[in-house]
C-alpha cells in the first residue's frame, strides 16, 4: 500500500485511490481478457489466479479449483517431472521455463511452454506470475523436421551399404563366396529383423536356407516352392499377423511374429526368397505401418541386388562349363587341357615331379556306329566318359580330345604307377555293359598309350605325340593294351 505524504490533502489522497483502483481494474481486465494463458501463484506454489483464456483452454467453469484441474489435466507420465521442476523452481525462485503435455478440453493432448517470473511484494519472494502457450503445432515440426533428418541418414546409410554389398558381390567369383556377403550386409542392413535367404536348388523343387541373420526360427530352412505364397504369386507375401492371414507352409505352427516373404527375381527367373520377420502388427498402427513399408522397399532392393548377382555368376558357370566341357560327356575338353597342363608343367619342373600322359582309342568305334547308329555310338562314348571320371583323383584331368579319343592326365605320378593306372582303366572298360534303348550294345576294348614328363616330352605337344605313337603301336600289337613310349611294350 502507498504511504500516505505528510503533506498530502485529503481531495489529493482520494484522487490517488481513485487513480490506483483504476489502474488496478485495468490490469485485472488486461490479464482476464489478455488473449495470452496467464496464471499466477503465490510464495508457496499455490495458483492464485488464471486468466479466461487459460480456463477456456483446460474446459473449467468457474467453480472448479484449476490447480487441481491443471494437475488432473497433466499428462501422467509427466506429473512427476513437472511438478519437481515447479518445486525446483521455487527453491530457486529465478525465472523457469517448463515443456509438458496438457489435456485440453476436448481430451486431446498438446505440449505447453510455461514460462515463469517471480514477482515479489514489501515481503520479498511472492509467486510466480507466468504464461502458457500451446506449441504443439512447433513441436510436431520440430518431430517431421528430425524425422526427415533421421530419414536422410538412414537412406545415406542404407544406400551406401548397398552399394558396397553390390560392389563385393561383383567380384565374387563363385555363388559360394556370395553368402559371407550377403549375410555380413544382411545382418546390418535388417537389424532387428531376423530372416534369411533362400535359394532354388538346381533341380527347381526345393528352397535351401544358405545365408541366416538374427534367429529366424519361425520358419522350416528346406523347403517344397509351393509351400511360400511369395514364390507361388511370384509378388511380395506380407503377413501382418499370422494368426489372421493367409501363412506360408514353410512357417511353423506356433509362429506368432509377422513376416515378410520376398521372391528374388533377376532376368525373369525367380532365384529364390528372402524371408524377413517383423515384430506383429495391429491394423490402427500407422507409423509401424510406415516403417514395414521402408522395409519392403529396403528388401525389395536388396533381393534384387542378391538375385542379380546369382544370376550372373550362374550365367558365368554356367558359360565356363560349357567353354571347358564337351557336351557329350562332360569331361574336360582340349582347350581346358591345354591351359591347365600349361601350369602343371611349370609346377612340375619348379618341384622336380613326373606328369603321366594317356592317350586312349576306342578300339574298332566305327562298328558300333555302323552296326548300332550314331545314337548308340553317342551313348558308348558318354559310358567310357563316366568310366574315366570314375578312375580319376582329384589331380587327374581326364579330357575326350577328340571323336572316340580321350587323353588324361596325371600330375605327380611316376611311371609304374602309370602303367596300373592304364591297365586298370583298360580292365574296366572290357567290363563295360552299355546299353541303348533296351539295346545291348556288347563290350568294349580300348587300346592305350602312355608318355611320362620329362622322360618322353618336355611340353604337352610332345608327351601327346610320344602316347599317341605308343597307342598306335598297341593297336599294331592286336589293340586292348597299354603300350608305354618308346615303344616299351606291357601286355
Ligand atoms: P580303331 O580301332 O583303329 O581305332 O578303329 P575305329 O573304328 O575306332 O577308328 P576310326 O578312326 O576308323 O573310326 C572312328 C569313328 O568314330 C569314326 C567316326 O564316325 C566316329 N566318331 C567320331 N566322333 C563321334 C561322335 O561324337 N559320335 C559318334 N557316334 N561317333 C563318332
Ligand atoms: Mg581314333
Ligand atoms: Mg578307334
Amino acid at each position: 500500500m502507498p504511504q500516505k505524504p505528510a503533506s498530502m490533502k485529503k481531495s489529493e489522497l482520494l484522487e490517488e485511490y481513485q487513480s490506483l483502483a483504476i489502474r488496478e481494474a485495468n490490469f485485472r481486465t488486461i490479464a482476464e481478457f489478455s488473449p495470452v494463458m496467464l496464471w499466477m501463484t503465490d510464495g508457496t506454489g499455490k495458483s492464485q489466479f488464471f486468466n479466461r483464456k487459460w480456463l477456456k483452454f483446460i474446459g473449467l467453469t468457474g467453480k472448479t479449483d484449476p490447480g487441481g484441474a491443471w494437475f488432473d489435466a497433466l499428462h501422467p507420465d509427466e506429473r512427476k517431472h513437472c511438478l519437481d521442476s515447479f518445486q525446483s523452481a521455487f527453491k530457486a525462485q529465478l525465472p523457469f521455463q517448463m515443456e509438458y503435455q496438457l489435456r485440453r478440453f476436448d481430451g486431446e493432448y498438446r505440449w505447453i511452454l510455461d514460462t515463469g517470473e517471480p514477482h515479489y511484494d514489501e515481503n520479498g519472494f511472492a509467486g510466480y506470475i507466468g504464461s502458457s502457450q500451446d506449441i504443439t503445432e512447433r513441436k510436431l515440426a520440430e518431430k517431421t523436421l528430425r524425422h526427415s533428418f533421421a530419414e536422410l541418414n538412414r537412406h545415406d546409410r542404407e544406400g551406401g551399404l548397398l552399394a558396397e554389398m553390390s560392389n563385393c558381390l561383383q567380384v565374387c567369383r563363385s555363388i559360394d563366396e556370395t553368402y559371407p556377403v550377403v549375410s555380413l550386409y544382411a545382418k546390418q542392413l535388417f537389424a532387428g529383423h531376423p530372416g534369411f535367404i533362400g535359394v532354388i536348388n538346381n533341380s527347381r523343387s526345393l528352397v535351401e536356407t544358405i545365408v541366416e541373420w538374427g534367429d529366424a526360427h519361425d520358419s522350416e530352412t528346406v523347403f517344397n516352392i509351393e509351400d511360400c505364397w511369395s514364390l507361388r504369386q511370384g509378388r511380395p507375401h506380407w503377413v501382418k499377423n499370422p494368426r489372421q492371414a493367409l501363412n506360408c507352409w514353410h512357417i511353423k505352427q506356433d509362429a506368432s511374429t509377422g513376416y515378410l516373404c520376398l521372391p528374388m527375381t533377376a532376368y525373369g527367373e525367380t532365384r529364390g526368397i528372402i524371408h524377413l520377420q517383423l515384430p506383429t502388427q495391429s491394423s490402427q498402427e500407422t507409423e509401424q505401418e510406415k516403417t514395414f513399408e521402408i522395409i519392403k522397399v529396403l528388401a525389395t532392393t536388396f533381393a534384387n541386388q542378391v538375385a542379380l548377382a546369382l544370376s550372373n555368376l550362374k550365367l558365368r558357370e554356367a558359360l565356363q562349363y560349357q567353354s571347358v566341357r564337351d557336351p557329350l560327356t562332360h569331361l574336360y575338353n582340349r582347350r581346358y587341357l591345354v591351359e591347365s597342363m600349361e601350369r602343371e608343367l611349370a609346377r612340375a619342373k619348379r618341384n622336380q615331379l613326373f606328369i603321366g600322359v594317356i592317350v586312349i582309342d576306342i578300339d574298332h568305334f566305327k562298328k558300333y556306329n555302323d552296326t548300332f547308329g550314331h545314337d548308340a555310338g553317342d551313348a558308348v562314348l558318354r559310358a567310357f566318359g563316366e568310366l574315366l571320371k570314375a578312375q580319376t583323383r582329384r589331380e587327374d584331368i581326364p579330357c575326350r580330345y577328340g571323336g572316340e579319343e580321350f587323353v588324361m592326365t596325371l600330375p605327380g605320378i611316376d611311371e609304374e604307377n602309370l602303367l596300373r593306372r592304364g591297365e586298370s582303366i583298360r580292365k574296366s572298360a572290357k567290363q563295360l555293359m552299355i546299353e541303348h534303348r533296351d539295346q545291348k550294345l556288347g563290350t568294349i576294348t580300348i587300346s592305350l598309350g602312355l608318355a611320362l614328363f620329362p622322360m618322353h616330352g618336355q611340353t604337352l605337344e610332345q608327351l601327346i605325340s610320344a602316347a599317341d605313337t605308343a597307342m598306335y603301336q598297341a593297336k599294331k600289337q592286336g589293340r586292348d593294351q597299354v603300350v608305354l613310349a618308346e615303344n616299351h611294350l606291357i601286355q
